[in-house]
């Protein structure tokens, strides 16, 4: 055990945790999963630290049933819309994206727990086989690029051997500094990429970690209580959209929801979700076409009183230790900054 973990293990020991706990307990906690794997999904490659995996969700379940008050979007609606406050310590839990794991491998531990859950679906995914949503594409190319090197919107960027451990997490930081781009330079290179690189789609975890629900599996999680919103058509970054395309992506998903599932849907997550991902313009255009609650990832709880379409969430990643699962969502997430 490293000084990190011995000091997020003795936070809970000493109670840091409980007191940090107690002094937030009136700001809803929301917490953004992905993908749920199979413990056997290979730990040190940067595509899976997204997801967590089964025995993980497990203990982070056990976790939240045992010391905080798990909530429904109903629960948080009415908070916002009828005054009715939130019990202390409440924790909403969402998954984004849409994947084929949160029903058959995160949905029957929620329900073990009897714990509420919100799926945010991106539209145009849903049902498709070997697609993969473009920031995740251009990713797993990047990956397996044959060059070492690799030119990017006039800069030439070196590349470690493909498929090293180097290289996924140099593609990963050229994947945020992408996503930046328009969308025609980013088209530009997922052509470029989609020329020279095949996925491979042998390894069984892929599949596992990227296979998307269908509509039938979505009628199916209504069915068994799960929330279903919306998470845009093609999940671009909102605030670098015009007008048209803005409205189209928020629109279109809203509609396509609420055709397929006969639900109303007024939910809405924002796709990458952190500050410079989504802005006041996109917040009025939601608003106006009728999402009455939207949620984002700025890794922040909320305040006392809710902002209904800002709605923050802390997305919990592959690599969290239960200690450091604690103490971050306890509130005391900023230790590690203090730490080697
Ligand atoms: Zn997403």
């Amino acid at each position: 055990m490293n000084l990190k973990q011995i000091l997020l293990c003795g936070a809970e020991i000493c109670g840091l945790n409980c007191l940090s706990r107690f002094w937030t307990r009136r700001r809803l906690l929301g917490l953004c999963y992905h993908s749920v794997v199979s413990d056997a999904s290979p730990q040190n490659d940067a595509r899976t630290r997204i997801a967590v995996t089964v025995t993980q969700f497990n203990e982070q379940l056990k976790e939240l049933r045992k010391n905080w008050n798990p909530v429904s979007l109903l629960q948080i609606r009415n908070a916002i819309e009828n005054g009715i406050p939130l019990p202390d310590r409440a924790v909403h839990i969402s998954f984004d994206d849409g994947y084929r794991n949160n029903l058959t491998l995160a949905v029957p531990l929620l329900a073990q727990y009897e714990i509420p859950a919100t799926i945010f679906v991106t539209t145009n995914m849903i049902a498709t086989h070997g697609e993969l949503i473009w920031a995740l594409e251009l990713h797993e190319r990047l990956v397996a690029f044959p060059d070492s090197e690799i030119e990017i919107d006039g800069t030439t960027y070196p590349l470690p051997p493909p498929e090293s451990p180097k290289r996924t997490e140099i593609a990963l930081e050229l994947l945020n500094h992408v996503k930046r781009l328009p969308i025609k330079e980013c088209n530009i290179l997922l052509q470029k990429l989609r020329n020279r690189v095949m996925i491979d789609w042998s390894p069984s975890w892929k599949r596992e970690l990227y296979e998307f629900l269908d509509w039938d599996e979505l009628r199916l999680l209504r069915g068994q209580g799960i929330e279903i919103g919306a998470h845009t058509l093609s999940h671009p970054v909102l605030s670098c959209l015009n007008q048209a395309e803005l409205n189209r992506e928020l629109l279109e998903s809203k509609r396509c929801l609420e055709r397929e599932l006969g639900i109303e849907c007024d939910v809405l997550a924002y796709p990458f979700g952190s500050e410079n991902d989504f802005s006041d313009r996109v917040v009025d255009v939601a608003r106006d076409i009728g999402f009455r609650l939207a949620f984002t990832l700025r890794e922040c709880r909320n305040a006392v009183m809710l902002d209904a379409m800002r709605i923050h969430r802390i997305c919990i990643h592959r690599e969290h230790s239960l200690n450091s699962f604690r103490a971050l969502i306890s509130g005391l997430r900023n230790i590690s900054l203090f730490l080697p």
